[in-house]
């Protein structure tokens, strides 16, 4: 049975396919080349995504009767509606559905055809798996066709009254991201998190009409560099330029090597401030052991304007500290980037910048800007990861 839905599920894949090619080809505009038909690029039919990570219990709904299969065994235990109520917590490695015990370590929950499960309150397609992990909370996984996934992401990265080719750009880019992590680990539990960590997912309530047409005008392709798929991060703003990622997160990939952006200055994310007084940044930095700050300057700029470093001068000394790793301790979504200047004040620091994000790959609103000026997704992903090629997946 569950064989026999994963073989469904590919020769679906494979006809979306071929009407993708011919849809392609039709329009006339956009010819990718094709990535060879592989058993790798089969096998990833499914993301998985990881929704919750070690909660205490996970209400779960359904209208049709779901299969609930013990999947070290593959064996069918339950063949139920879920009521609105029911209610899964875990047990000493099992699990109590409604007061039911499923003697099971890892199961998996099968909607349907075409219905669906809801979890905490959110409707996701595919199927649900969840296990225990060695605290004793769930993990709860979605297992879930890549373009489904896809159409759950893009209204959540960005907004769907955007041009359509700036939201053609993201569903690339996301498509992508997550090809690039999926089968990176065999042992992994999931692929990408429903968060930031990853990409945010809400699932099928979060869908719009406009992202998923995205989706669909651009199914099965993906940005790739020498036959591989890039790592397409992206960000808000990149404040006018983008950032070389080795200036980031240490490694050098040629395509993540920064661009000046020029399309984004206009959007609600290129200027920011900030004011902190020297109190909350000493509460914010206490765990790297800093008392009583006394000035924090800036000791270098990249090319880019980023700032390189920090000197910090405290209680105990001074510290010279990569902005990055400042920005992560003060929060991100605080310190929206590295590309600022500071103006001490007596018992405060403000903080003027420019762009949101880490600033690796493509920069959102500048897409969004390159979508208003007449650029095709195409354009605007080979722009921000120069050297590319997007490509068919097979
Ligand atoms: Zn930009």
């Amino acid at each position: 049975m569950f064989r026999t839905s994963i073989i469904a599920l590919t020769l679906g894949m494979m006809l979306i396919s071929a009407c993708a090619t011919t849809h392609a080809k039709r329009k006339g505009a956009f010819y990718p080349a094709r990535i060879p038909a592989s058993s790798e690029t089969q096998r990833l039919a499914n993301v998985r995504v990881a929704l919750f990570q070690s909660i205490p219990r996970l209400r779960v709904a359904s209208k049709e009767p779901v299969k609930i299969y013990d999947m070290n065994t593959r064996s069918m235990m339950a063949d139920s509606v879920l009521k609105e109520e029911s209610q899964l917590t875990p047990r000493n490695q099992h699990f109590m559905l409604n007061g039911q015990t499923l003697l099971a370590q890892k199961i998996r929950l099968v909607p349907a055809e075409k219905d669906f499960i809801k979890c905490n309150g959110q409707r996701f397609r595919g199927q649900i798996e969840v296990s225990c992990n060695a605290r004793g909370g769930l993990l709860v996984v979605n297992f879930v066709p890549l373009e489904e996934y896809v159409k759950g992401v893009v209204p959540n990265e960005v907004q769907g009254n955007w041009p359509l080719e700036a939201l053609k750009a993201q569903a690339v880019a996301a498509r992508t991201f997550t090809l690039s992590r999926m089968g990176s680990s065999a042992n992994a539990e999931f692929d990408v998190e429903a968060n930031t960590n990853s990409q945010v997912y809400r699932g099928m309530d979060s869908e719009r009409e406009a992202t998923n047409q995205a989706v669909e005008g651009t199914a099965h392709l993906a940005a790739t560099y020498q036959g591989r798929f890039i790592s397409a991060f992206y960000h808000s703003n990149c404040g006018g330029h983008t950032a070389d990622v080795r200036n980031v997160w240490g490694n050098d990939i040629v395509y993540l090597k920064g661009v000046a952006c020029g399309f984004c200055d206009d959007s609600p994310h290129y200027n920011w401030s900030l004011t902190l007084s020297l109190k909350e940044i000493t509460n914010l930095l206490s765990q790297r052991n800093i008392e009583f700050i006394r000035s924090i300057e800036v000791m270098g700029r990249l090319p880019d304007n980023r700032v390189l470093s920090l000197e910090i001068v405290h209680g105990g000394g001074k510290e010279i500290m990569k902005a990055p790793a400042f920005r992560m301790l003060l929060g991100p979504e605080r310190l929206k980037s590295t590309n600022f200047e500071i103006t001490p004040n007596a018992k405060s620091l403000v903080f003027k910048g420019k762009g949101w994000g880490h600033g690796v790959g493509l920069c959102q609103e500048g897409a969004y800007g390159m979508a208003r000026a007449g650029y095709g997704f195409s354009e605007i992903l080979e722009y921000y990861y120069p050297g590319i090629e997007i490509k068919f997946l097979e």
